[in-house]
Protein backbone atom coordinates (compact mmCIF):
# COMPACT_ATOMS: atom_id res chain seq x y z
CA UNK A 1 0.00 0.00 0.00
CA UNK A 2 1.26 3.33 -0.94
CA UNK A 3 1.31 5.74 1.49
CA UNK A 4 0.57 9.64 0.00
CA UNK A 5 2.45 12.78 0.96
CA UNK A 6 -0.18 14.69 2.54
CA UNK A 7 0.02 18.12 0.50
CA UNK A 8 -2.36 20.88 2.48
CA UNK A 9 -3.83 22.99 -0.30
CA UNK A 10 -4.72 26.97 0.66
CA UNK A 11 -6.39 29.42 -1.75
CA UNK A 12 -3.99 31.86 -1.80
CA UNK A 13 -5.76 34.84 -1.01
CA UNK A 14 -7.57 33.44 2.37
CA UNK A 15 -5.02 31.10 3.93
CA UNK A 16 -2.01 32.86 3.21
CA UNK A 17 -2.20 35.28 5.33
CA UNK A 18 -2.90 33.15 8.13
CA UNK A 19 -0.09 31.19 7.51
CA UNK A 20 2.30 34.10 7.25
CA UNK A 21 0.53 35.22 10.71
CA UNK A 22 1.72 31.26 12.23
CA UNK A 23 5.21 31.54 11.05
CA UNK A 24 5.33 35.25 12.25
CA UNK A 25 3.82 33.80 15.53
CA UNK A 26 6.79 31.18 15.50
CA UNK A 27 9.51 33.31 14.73
CA UNK A 28 8.17 35.61 17.54
CA UNK A 29 8.66 32.69 19.99
CA UNK A 30 11.79 31.31 18.43
CA UNK A 31 13.41 35.04 19.04
CA UNK A 32 11.58 35.49 22.24
CA UNK A 33 13.60 32.25 23.42
CA UNK A 34 16.95 33.67 22.01
CA UNK A 35 16.37 37.49 23.25
CA UNK A 36 14.33 36.32 26.68
CA UNK A 37 17.92 36.16 28.66
CA UNK A 38 19.47 39.78 26.89
CA UNK A 39 16.29 41.60 28.35
CA UNK A 40 16.88 43.03 31.48
CA UNK A 41 13.58 43.84 33.43
CA UNK A 42 11.16 42.27 31.91
CA UNK A 43 9.97 39.17 32.88
CA UNK A 44 10.84 36.59 29.95
CA UNK A 45 9.54 33.54 29.11
CA UNK A 46 11.52 30.51 28.86
CA UNK A 47 11.40 26.97 28.08
CA UNK A 48 14.73 25.05 28.76
CA UNK A 49 16.14 23.59 25.66
CA UNK A 50 13.44 24.04 23.68
CA UNK A 51 13.16 25.00 19.90
CA UNK A 52 11.81 24.95 17.03
CA UNK A 53 13.19 22.89 14.29
CA UNK A 54 12.42 24.85 11.14
CA UNK A 55 16.18 24.14 10.00
CA UNK A 56 16.15 20.19 10.49
CA UNK A 57 12.94 20.24 9.68
CA UNK A 58 13.28 21.64 6.44
CA UNK A 59 16.18 19.55 5.25
CA UNK A 60 13.84 16.71 5.97
CA UNK A 61 11.08 17.97 4.29
CA UNK A 62 11.85 16.72 0.69
CA UNK A 63 13.06 12.76 1.78
CA UNK A 64 10.76 12.96 4.62
CA UNK A 65 7.94 10.94 3.07
CA UNK A 66 9.97 8.44 0.38
CA UNK A 67 6.95 7.82 -1.94
CA UNK A 68 8.71 5.08 -4.01
CA UNK A 69 11.17 3.67 -4.43
CA UNK A 70 13.93 5.21 -6.81
CA UNK A 71 14.34 8.76 -5.59
CA UNK A 72 14.77 7.76 -2.26
CA UNK A 73 18.86 8.01 -0.83
CA UNK A 74 20.35 4.99 0.19
CA UNK A 75 20.04 5.14 3.65
CA UNK A 76 16.39 5.45 3.52
CA UNK A 77 15.67 2.26 1.41
CA UNK A 78 13.53 0.19 2.99
CA UNK A 79 15.13 -3.30 5.27
CA UNK A 80 14.39 -5.57 7.36
CA UNK A 81 16.93 -4.35 10.03
CA UNK A 82 14.97 -1.11 10.64
CA UNK A 83 13.41 -1.06 13.92
CA UNK A 84 10.30 1.90 14.26
CA UNK A 85 11.63 4.06 16.88
CA UNK A 86 8.02 4.58 18.07
CA UNK A 87 6.48 0.99 17.79
CA UNK A 88 9.77 -1.03 18.27
CA UNK A 89 9.01 -3.55 15.54
CA UNK A 90 10.64 -3.93 12.57
CA UNK A 91 9.63 -1.79 9.03
CA UNK A 92 9.39 -4.17 6.86
CA UNK A 93 7.59 -2.83 3.59
CA UNK A 94 5.76 0.61 2.77
CA UNK A 95 6.68 3.97 4.16
CA UNK A 96 8.55 5.43 6.82
CA UNK A 97 10.31 8.37 7.71
CA UNK A 98 13.75 9.18 9.25
CA UNK A 99 13.73 11.86 12.08
CA UNK A 100 17.10 12.45 13.70
CA UNK A 101 19.09 9.34 12.96
CA UNK A 102 15.60 7.02 13.43
CA UNK A 103 12.76 5.60 11.45
CA UNK A 104 9.01 5.73 12.12
CA UNK A 105 6.05 3.95 10.73
CA UNK A 106 3.92 6.70 9.27
CA UNK A 107 1.23 5.90 12.05
CA UNK A 108 4.43 5.89 14.89
CA UNK A 109 5.51 9.38 13.95
CA UNK A 110 3.44 11.00 16.90
CA UNK A 111 2.69 14.40 18.85
CA UNK A 112 4.16 14.17 22.16
CA UNK A 113 1.39 16.56 22.94
CA UNK A 114 -1.86 14.41 21.79
CA UNK A 115 -0.22 11.66 20.97
CA UNK A 116 -1.85 11.82 17.49
CA UNK A 117 0.26 10.82 13.87
CA UNK A 118 2.03 13.73 12.76
CA UNK A 119 1.11 14.22 9.12
CA UNK A 120 1.93 17.59 8.25
CA UNK A 121 5.05 18.53 5.95
CA UNK A 122 5.93 20.89 8.84
CA UNK A 123 5.88 20.46 13.34
CA UNK A 124 8.14 21.57 15.70
CA UNK A 125 10.80 19.93 17.67
CA UNK A 126 11.64 20.90 20.89
CA UNK A 127 14.87 18.65 22.11
CA UNK A 128 13.87 15.04 20.49
CA UNK A 129 10.24 15.58 20.96
CA UNK A 130 8.58 16.28 17.72
CA UNK A 131 4.59 18.26 18.10
CA UNK A 132 1.91 19.23 15.73
CA UNK A 133 2.75 23.12 15.36
CA UNK A 134 -0.73 23.59 16.80
CA UNK A 135 -0.10 21.66 20.03
CA UNK A 136 3.29 23.39 20.28
CA UNK A 137 1.55 26.55 20.35
CA UNK A 138 -1.11 25.58 22.49
CA UNK A 139 1.91 24.40 24.95
CA UNK A 140 4.38 26.67 24.45
CA UNK A 141 2.97 29.83 23.49
CA UNK A 142 2.50 31.40 27.33
CA UNK A 143 -1.42 32.58 27.88
CA UNK A 144 -2.79 35.08 29.87
CA UNK A 145 -3.98 34.63 33.25
CA UNK A 146 -6.31 37.26 33.39
CA UNK A 147 -7.76 37.51 29.96
CA UNK A 148 -6.86 33.97 28.38
CA UNK A 149 -5.63 34.96 24.95
CA UNK A 150 -2.38 33.86 24.05
CA UNK A 151 -0.39 36.80 24.67
CA UNK A 152 0.42 38.94 22.18
CA UNK A 153 4.03 39.78 20.51
CA UNK A 154 5.15 43.67 21.28
CA UNK A 155 6.20 45.89 18.83
CA UNK A 156 9.94 43.81 18.32
CA UNK A 157 7.98 40.85 18.02
CA UNK A 158 8.82 39.26 21.23
CA UNK A 159 6.26 37.76 23.38
CA UNK A 160 6.41 39.81 26.17
CA UNK A 161 4.43 39.48 29.51
CA UNK A 162 4.69 40.28 33.15
CA UNK A 163 5.20 37.54 36.09
CA UNK A 164 3.57 38.00 39.59
CA UNK A 165 7.50 37.02 41.47
CA UNK A 166 5.33 34.97 43.72
CA UNK A 167 2.31 33.66 42.19
CA UNK A 168 3.61 33.70 39.01
CA UNK A 169 0.35 34.75 37.71
CA UNK A 170 1.41 35.63 33.77
CA UNK A 171 -0.52 38.20 32.18
CA UNK A 172 -0.70 40.94 29.20
CA UNK A 173 1.48 44.08 30.31
CA UNK A 174 -1.71 45.93 28.59
CA UNK A 175 -3.60 44.97 32.07
CA UNK A 176 -1.61 46.86 34.33
CA UNK A 177 -3.12 49.99 32.53
CA UNK A 178 -6.81 49.22 31.45
CA UNK A 179 -8.09 49.06 34.86
CA UNK A 180 -7.97 45.55 35.25
CA UNK A 181 -8.66 44.73 39.73
CA UNK A 182 -6.02 43.71 41.74
CA UNK A 183 -6.04 42.38 44.76
CA UNK A 184 -5.58 44.98 47.61
CA UNK A 185 -4.37 41.77 49.81
CA UNK A 186 -2.85 39.25 47.51
CA UNK A 187 -1.39 41.53 44.58
CA UNK A 188 -3.01 38.68 42.23
CA UNK A 189 -5.04 40.43 38.96
CA UNK A 190 -8.96 39.60 38.32
CA UNK A 191 -9.03 37.27 36.07
CA UNK A 192 -12.10 38.11 33.48
CA UNK A 193 -14.09 35.14 34.56
CA UNK A 194 -14.01 35.54 38.41
CA UNK A 195 -15.13 38.55 39.66
CA UNK A 196 -13.90 40.16 43.02
CA UNK A 197 -15.35 41.97 46.06
CA UNK A 198 -14.96 45.52 46.20
CA UNK A 199 -14.81 46.88 49.59
CA UNK A 200 -15.88 50.41 48.80
CA UNK A 201 -13.31 52.29 49.80
CA UNK A 202 -10.79 51.27 46.35
CA UNK A 203 -9.83 48.30 47.23
CA UNK A 204 -10.63 44.84 45.93
CA UNK A 205 -10.56 41.54 47.23
CA UNK A 206 -9.97 38.27 45.70
CA UNK A 207 -12.36 35.34 47.11
CA UNK A 208 -9.43 33.49 48.36
CA UNK A 209 -8.79 36.51 50.84
CA UNK A 210 -12.21 36.93 51.16
CA UNK A 211 -12.24 33.38 52.57
CA UNK A 212 -11.19 34.37 55.67
CA UNK A 213 -11.14 38.44 55.50
CA UNK A 214 -11.76 40.14 59.05
CA UNK A 215 -14.90 42.37 58.53
CA UNK A 216 -15.74 44.38 61.92
CA UNK A 217 -13.96 45.73 65.17
CA UNK A 218 -15.90 42.85 67.08
CA UNK A 219 -14.99 39.93 64.58
CA UNK A 220 -10.80 41.37 65.21
CA UNK A 221 -11.00 41.16 68.84
CA UNK A 222 -9.78 37.14 69.48
CA UNK A 223 -6.95 37.88 66.49
CA UNK A 224 -6.18 40.82 69.00
CA UNK A 225 -5.69 39.06 71.86
CA UNK A 226 -3.82 36.24 70.29
CA UNK A 227 -1.29 38.59 69.33
CA UNK A 228 -1.58 40.28 72.78
CA UNK A 229 -0.69 36.64 74.13
CA UNK A 230 2.68 36.18 71.06
CA UNK A 231 4.02 39.33 72.49
CA UNK A 232 3.44 37.72 76.60
CA UNK A 233 4.85 34.26 75.19
CA UNK A 234 8.10 36.25 74.07
CA UNK A 235 8.03 38.21 77.46
CA UNK A 236 7.10 41.32 75.90
CA UNK A 237 3.85 41.47 77.95
CA UNK A 238 1.73 44.82 77.53
CA UNK A 239 -0.10 45.81 80.94
CA UNK A 240 -2.00 48.37 79.01
CA UNK A 241 -5.33 48.16 77.60
CA UNK A 242 -4.67 49.80 74.56
CA UNK A 243 -8.08 49.58 72.34
CA UNK A 244 -8.17 48.22 69.09
CA UNK A 245 -10.60 49.48 66.14
CA UNK A 246 -10.96 48.11 62.60
CA UNK A 247 -11.54 51.20 59.83
CA UNK A 248 -12.08 52.52 56.53
CA UNK A 249 -8.78 53.46 54.46
CA UNK A 250 -10.49 56.89 54.83
CA UNK A 251 -10.91 56.45 58.50
CA UNK A 252 -7.63 55.42 58.28
CA UNK A 253 -5.66 57.82 56.35
CA UNK A 254 -7.19 60.67 58.34
CA UNK A 255 -6.49 59.38 61.70
CA UNK A 256 -2.60 59.35 60.09
CA UNK A 257 -2.81 62.85 59.12
CA UNK A 258 -3.96 63.64 62.11
CA UNK A 259 -1.17 62.17 64.20
CA UNK A 260 2.00 65.25 65.07
CA UNK A 261 4.53 63.25 65.27
CA UNK A 262 3.03 60.81 62.29
CA UNK A 263 5.81 58.64 60.07
CA UNK A 264 7.95 61.21 58.16
CA UNK A 265 8.13 58.02 55.68
CA UNK A 266 4.52 57.71 55.55
CA UNK A 267 4.44 54.49 52.89
CA UNK A 268 1.86 55.03 49.82
CA UNK A 269 -0.57 52.42 51.79
CA UNK A 270 -1.05 52.01 55.14
CA UNK A 271 -2.24 49.23 56.61
CA UNK A 272 -2.15 50.08 60.27
CA UNK A 273 -1.66 52.66 62.68
CA UNK A 274 -0.31 53.44 66.13
CA UNK A 275 -1.73 56.44 67.67
CA UNK A 276 -0.83 58.27 70.11
CA UNK A 277 -3.15 61.63 69.74
CA UNK A 278 -6.39 61.88 71.26
CA UNK A 279 -8.23 61.83 68.05
CA UNK A 280 -12.20 60.65 67.03
CA UNK A 281 -12.06 57.81 64.68
CA UNK A 282 -14.81 56.10 62.82
CA UNK A 283 -14.57 52.63 63.54
CA UNK A 284 -16.50 49.70 61.44
CA UNK A 285 -19.15 48.39 64.32
CA UNK A 286 -21.14 46.07 62.02
CA UNK A 287 -19.54 43.80 59.22
CA UNK A 288 -21.13 44.41 55.52
CA UNK A 289 -22.79 41.59 53.85
CA UNK A 290 -21.88 40.40 50.50
CA UNK A 291 -24.35 42.01 47.96
CA UNK A 292 -23.59 40.94 44.25
CA UNK A 293 -19.89 42.16 43.81
CA UNK A 294 -20.17 44.93 46.82
CA UNK A 295 -20.28 45.17 50.71
CA UNK A 296 -23.84 46.18 51.59
CA UNK A 297 -25.11 47.57 55.72
CA UNK A 298 -21.94 48.10 56.63
CA UNK A 299 -22.20 49.96 60.15
CA UNK A 300 -19.79 52.71 61.42
CA UNK A 301 -19.15 54.58 64.36
CA UNK A 302 -17.03 58.10 65.44
CA UNK A 303 -15.14 56.69 68.60
CA UNK A 304 -13.56 59.44 70.85
CA UNK A 305 -10.19 58.15 72.00
CA UNK A 306 -8.42 59.11 74.92
CA UNK A 307 -5.27 58.52 76.35
CA UNK A 308 -4.76 56.26 79.09
CA UNK A 309 -1.28 55.84 78.10
CA UNK A 310 1.29 56.41 75.72
CA UNK A 311 -0.39 54.77 73.07
CA UNK A 312 -4.49 56.01 72.51
CA UNK A 313 -5.57 53.00 69.65
CA UNK A 314 -4.05 50.63 66.83
CA UNK A 315 -6.12 51.00 63.61
CA UNK A 316 -5.83 48.55 61.05
CA UNK A 317 -7.58 48.21 57.97
CA UNK A 318 -11.03 46.00 57.74
CA UNK A 319 -11.76 43.77 54.88
CA UNK A 320 -8.09 41.82 54.66
CA UNK A 321 -7.26 38.62 55.53
CA UNK A 322 -6.87 37.18 59.32
CA UNK A 323 -3.16 36.20 58.67
CA UNK A 324 -2.59 40.02 56.56
CA UNK A 325 -4.68 41.44 59.91
CA UNK A 326 -2.25 39.91 62.65
CA UNK A 327 0.55 40.74 60.67
CA UNK A 328 -0.67 44.54 60.57
CA UNK A 329 -1.62 44.13 64.45
CA UNK A 330 1.75 42.71 65.46
CA UNK A 331 3.63 45.39 63.32
CA UNK A 332 1.42 47.99 65.16
CA UNK A 333 1.32 46.54 68.55
CA UNK A 334 5.64 46.69 67.91
CA UNK A 335 5.27 50.16 67.75
CA UNK A 336 3.35 50.46 70.55
CA UNK A 337 5.45 48.07 72.76
CA UNK A 338 8.22 50.14 72.21
CA UNK A 339 6.71 53.52 72.86
CA UNK A 340 5.57 52.17 76.12
CA UNK A 341 8.76 50.94 77.29
CA UNK A 342 9.95 54.27 76.67
CA UNK A 343 12.21 53.65 73.47
CA UNK A 344 11.84 57.15 72.08
CA UNK A 345 12.84 59.19 68.36
CA UNK A 346 14.49 55.63 67.07
CA UNK A 347 15.32 55.77 63.14
CA UNK A 348 12.41 54.78 61.20
CA UNK A 349 14.64 51.44 59.59
CA UNK A 350 15.04 50.42 63.42
CA UNK A 351 11.52 50.82 64.22
CA UNK A 352 10.02 49.78 61.17
CA UNK A 353 12.26 46.66 61.00
CA UNK A 354 12.21 45.90 64.24
CA UNK A 355 8.38 45.70 63.85
CA UNK A 356 8.35 43.94 60.53
CA UNK A 357 10.38 41.36 62.28
CA UNK A 358 7.72 40.76 65.15
CA UNK A 359 5.85 40.19 62.13
CA UNK A 360 7.34 37.90 60.41
CA UNK A 361 8.20 36.14 63.45
CA UNK A 362 4.25 35.80 64.14
CA UNK A 363 3.52 34.48 60.48
CA UNK A 364 6.18 32.38 61.06
CA UNK A 365 4.13 30.70 63.87
CA UNK A 366 1.18 30.15 61.73
CA UNK A 367 2.39 29.21 58.36
CA UNK A 368 4.91 26.97 59.59
CA UNK A 369 4.36 26.40 63.81
CA UNK A 370 7.85 24.92 65.37
CA UNK A 371 9.84 26.79 62.39
CA UNK A 372 11.53 29.01 64.99
CA UNK A 373 13.12 27.60 68.24
CA UNK A 374 10.20 29.72 70.35
CA UNK A 375 9.00 27.45 72.75
CA UNK A 376 6.45 29.34 74.36
CA UNK A 377 5.33 31.30 71.04
CA UNK A 378 5.06 27.68 69.38
CA UNK A 379 3.16 26.37 72.74
CA UNK A 380 0.84 29.75 71.45
CA UNK A 381 0.31 29.64 67.89
CA UNK A 382 -1.50 26.01 68.45
CA UNK A 383 -4.07 27.77 70.43
CA UNK A 384 -4.50 30.32 67.88
CA UNK A 385 -3.31 28.92 64.55
CA UNK A 386 -6.88 27.98 64.17
CA UNK A 387 -8.96 30.49 61.71
CA UNK A 388 -12.61 31.11 62.80
CA UNK A 389 -14.13 28.62 60.91
CA UNK A 390 -11.39 25.81 62.10
CA UNK A 391 -8.24 24.89 60.10
CA UNK A 392 -6.17 26.69 57.80
CA UNK A 393 -7.38 25.55 54.17
CA UNK A 394 -4.25 25.54 52.00
CA UNK A 395 -4.78 28.42 50.15
CA UNK A 396 -4.72 30.53 53.16
CA UNK A 397 -1.45 28.77 54.04
CA UNK A 398 -0.24 30.13 50.76
CA UNK A 399 -1.57 33.68 51.36
CA UNK A 400 0.66 33.68 54.61
CA UNK A 401 3.80 32.20 52.70
CA UNK A 402 2.88 35.32 50.53
CA UNK A 403 2.96 38.23 53.00
CA UNK A 404 6.06 36.95 54.60
CA UNK A 405 7.52 37.21 51.33
CA UNK A 406 6.74 40.45 51.00
CA UNK A 407 8.30 41.52 54.22
CA UNK A 408 11.26 39.80 53.29
CA UNK A 409 11.60 40.90 49.48
CA UNK A 410 10.02 44.92 50.59
CA UNK A 411 12.09 46.90 48.53
CA UNK A 412 11.98 50.22 50.47
CA UNK A 413 14.66 51.10 53.06
CA UNK A 414 12.79 51.23 56.33
CA UNK A 415 10.65 47.94 56.05
CA UNK A 416 12.35 45.84 53.86
CA UNK A 417 15.63 47.63 54.11
CA UNK A 418 15.17 47.90 58.07
CA UNK A 419 13.63 44.04 58.26
CA UNK A 420 16.55 42.67 56.70
CA UNK A 421 18.77 44.37 59.02
CA UNK A 422 16.66 43.52 61.76
CA UNK A 423 16.46 39.92 61.12
CA UNK A 424 19.68 39.41 61.01
CA UNK A 425 20.36 40.99 64.62
CA UNK A 426 17.90 38.84 65.55
CA UNK A 427 19.05 35.41 64.29
CA UNK A 428 22.32 36.34 65.36
CA UNK A 429 21.62 37.69 68.83
CA UNK A 430 17.83 36.73 69.32
CA UNK A 431 14.95 39.19 70.30
CA UNK A 432 15.51 39.87 73.84
CA UNK A 433 19.70 41.22 73.58
CA UNK A 434 18.42 43.10 70.04
CA UNK A 435 15.69 44.67 72.01
CA UNK A 436 18.17 46.05 75.01
CA UNK A 437 20.95 46.78 72.64
CA UNK A 438 18.23 49.28 70.80
CA UNK A 439 17.18 50.79 73.61
CA UNK A 440 20.89 51.58 74.93
CA UNK A 441 22.27 52.39 71.64
CA UNK A 442 19.13 53.69 69.45
CA UNK A 443 20.86 50.67 66.65
CA UNK A 444 20.88 47.50 65.68
CA UNK A 445 23.49 45.41 67.12
CA UNK A 446 26.04 44.59 64.49
ZN1 LIG B 1 5.92 1.82 14.29
ZN1 LIG C 1 -0.59 17.20 18.55
ZN1 LIG D 1 -4.35 39.29 28.73
ZN1 LIG E 1 -6.34 38.19 47.20
ZN1 LIG F 1 5.38 51.01 61.16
Amino acid sequence: MAWRVPFIIRSVDEHSRTLKEKEELDDAIARSLAEVSKRPGAYGWKEKDDELARPLQDSLKPPIWPPYAPPVPQYYRPSGTRICDGCKQDIHYGNYLGCMGTFFHPQCFCCRSCGRPIVENEFSLSGRDPYHKSCFKELAHPKCEVCHQFIPTNRAGLIEYRCHPFWSQKYCPSHEHDNTARCCSCERLESWDARYISLGDGRSLCFECLESAIMDTGDCQSLYHAIRDFFEGMNMKLDQQIPMLLVERQALNEAAVGEKNGHHHMPKTIWGLCLTEEQTVTSILKRPRIGGHQLIGMRTQPQTLTRRCAVTAILVLFGLPRLLTGAILAHELMHGWLRLKGYRNLNPEVEDGICEVLSYMWLETEVMPGFRNMPSAASISTSSSSSKRGGKSSAEQKLGEFFMHKIANDSSSSYGGGFRAANAAVNKYGLRRTLDHIGMTGNLPL
